[in-house]
Formats: C-alpha cells, structure tokens, sequence
C-alpha cells in the first residue's frame, strides 16, 4: 500500500520563509516574531491542543502549564538573560503573550516528555569519508504534523555572538544549525529518567550556537541546573565530531572513530542507558539507528545527494528515517518528519527539504558571515 502515495504528506511549493535577524538579541527576538507572526501565534494555538489532547495524561489547563512553565524560567533568566531577551521579543514581535512563548519553549520540559514526541535522526561523516572533502551533517526533524507549516530557516548576526544559521518552527528558539566558528549542532530527544526544573533544554541548546570552540560547545550542553538533555550531535569543521548525550544529572561524551557519527532517541552508552526511561518505547528510534548506521557503511565516500538518499529511507514506514503520520495505523503515533536538511559546514551552506523529503526538494541557504 506504501508502493505509490504515502498519506497526508504535504508538498510544499517554496522554500521555507527566510528570516534574516541582527543586533541585539532582543531586536533578534522582535524581528524574528514580526516577520513570522502566523508562525508564532499558531504553534501556540497548537501547543494549547496538544496540552488539551493530552489532559488525561497531564491533568494540565493551560493556565497551569503557563505556571508550570514559568518555574523554569529563572534558571535561564540567571545564566541566559540574552536568550530570555530573545524569547521576549519574539512575543513583542508576534504580538503574543510572554508566557505563551515561555510555555512553547519549555514544553518538552513541563510535559515531561509524557507525550514522547520527538523522534529524529542525526548523521555526520567527516573530511574521511566524503567525495569532496567536506564535512556534512545531516539531520531529520521528526515533529508533529500541524507544526509542519511553521518551519522557518534563521540566518542571525547578533551583536556579541557569532553569526549562525539554524532551522526552527513556530516560536522556538533556534538550536539545529551551524554557525560562523565552523560549528554545527543537530539535537535529538532521549527520555533520561531524572528531570527536575532547571534550565529547559532548548534554551542549553541555543546557547550552544554561540560556542567558538568544540570545547566550549561541549561544554555548553553540560551546564549546571539543567532541567533534562538532549543528544547534541557537535561537529566541528576540522572533522572533529561528537555525541554528547545529556541527562539532568548524568552525561557521557561519544567520539566518531571512524569518520561517521549516527544517533536517534535512545542513549548509546552503557552507563546513560540505565537511567532511560520506559526504553521498550523506543525501538523505533533503535531501528532507525541500525538502518542509519549501515546505510552510512555502504558507501565509502558520501556527498550531498548520498546523505539525503538515506533521509528519503522507508525501510520500517511509517517510523522510518523518512518519518510519516499515516492516520488509523497508530493512534499514538503523531509524528512525521517535518524537514530533513544537510549541512555542508566546510560551505557554510543548508540544504533543506521542508516536510517530508521523500515528496519535497531540497533548497540551499548560506550563511553569509
Ligand atoms: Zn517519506
């Protein structure tokens, strides 16, 4: 039944909206919400279904997911007043509430990740293992499909910090990209069991683009009071990539060997795994590793066009690579990819396919720095 037309995969005519933001990081936050105003006010609109839909399980009203929300909130405002300036922008800018957008950007954190919602898939191959020499990245983003519509590509020159371009949706801070210090970043969610509130992850993320180091970025995910973790796969130009897989309390630093790097939902070391919550949910994210992994193998020398062969992969449809929501199969399963891109880092350039890239071609951006 998949051999033709896979269902409710949007094709997209044009490339994602670019939005060029400079100064200070409130001007960034302003003009990223006045140029995207639809964007902003619709992911909070989804954010309010998605919270009601999921009552049952959350027992929240959006009043208190507001409240919820606003107690992560200090922790950023403590160690990263610039990024709580840009989260007040873009409320200013899209003429939503401050709050609203708090909520947006601390979710994943105030959920608890109870609606387990984000699946994604992250690859890079260095110098060794490319045609051309150059360092790609590669990443899926798995989301929900009524956010499919907000993608939104960032190119940012703020006044103190290195200029960078990322890819968000809605009213997120950017976070998966790259920026001028040849530094690029791709996050995937793992479900380690000891969140508290602190510092919500997207906001440990965005700081992140800021690093003019590979130290330094390591160290950016690992700062103190954070509320969960990511997976943050760091690549440098030099070829030099990690994973850093991040856990409120715990962390362990991965390093690609062999010239490649894979990682998906589920902690890949030994120590990480065991404070994993309820692992038996994320086979899908384990199958795609596998898939990910051995797709990589098959060809010594990578391009472009090979890495996003592998983001089209539908082997396990619907919870391939190539993720698609396919009403009726899985009520619970909600997701699809809703843009795959690939960054040549030693170009300074994204390719990026918005929605499904198995439907949809890929549109280049540069970072102009
Ligand atoms: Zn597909």
């Amino acid at each position: 039944m998949f051999k033709h037309e896979i269902p409710n995969t949007p094709v997209h005519d044009t490339p994602p909206p670019l939005i060029e933001i400079s100064g200070s990081h409130r001007e960034m936050g302003r003009q990223f919400g006045e140029a995207a105003p639809q964007q902003v006010q619709h992911s909070v609109a989804n954010a309010q279904i998605l919270i009601s839909s999921a009552y049952d399980t959350l027992e929240l009203s959006w009043e208190g997911t507001r409240i919820q929300s606003r107690k992560y909130l200090p922790f950023a405002e403590e160690r990263y007043p610039q990024y709580v300036d840009e989260l007040r922008g873009i409320s200013e800018g899209a003429n939503v509430s401050f709050d609203d957008v708090v909520v947006l950007n601390a979710m994943e954190a105030v959920t608890m990740d109870a609606l387990h919602l984000t699946r994604c898939t992250s690859m890079a191959v260095n110098e060794e293992r490319t045609a051309d020499g150059h360092v790609l990245a590669a990443h899926n983003e798995d989301w929900i499909p009524e956010d499919e519509g907000d993608v939104l590509v960032i190119s940012a020159r703020p006044e103190t910090e290195p200029p960078f371009l990322a890819m968000t949706y809605g009213g997120l801070l950017p976070n998966v990209g790259f920026n001028a210090y040849g530094i690029a970043q791709l996050i995937d969610s793992v479900y380690p069991s000891d969140p508290r509130i602190g510092m919500p992850r997207l906001v440990v993320a965005r700081a992140v683009l800021a690093s003019r180091r590979i130290s330094g970025a390591i160290g950016r995910t690992l700062i103190p009071h954070r509320a969960a973790g990511y997976n943050h796969l760091l690549i440098h130009e030099s070829g030099e990539m990690y994973s850093i897989e991040v856990s409120a309390r715990k962390f362990e630093i991965l390093y690609a060997d062999d010239g490649y790097m894979v990682h998906t939902n589920h902690y890949l070391d030994p120590k990480m795994k065991e404070i994993e919550k309820d692992p038996e949910e994320l086979l899908s994210s384990r199958v795609r590793y596998f898939r990910a992994g051995r797709l990589l193998r098959q060809n010594q020398k990578h391009t472009i066009k090979s890495l996003q062969a592998i983001q089209k992969d539908h082997v396990n449809i619907p919870n391939s690579i190539c993720n698609h929501a396919i009403e009726g199969l899985d009520p619970l399963d909600r997701e699809k990819t809703i843009n795959a891109m690939v960054m040549d880092l030693t170009a300074r350039e994204m390719h990026i396919a918005w929605g499904n890239p198995c439907r949809n071609a890929y549109h280049t951006f540069h970072l102009n720095a």
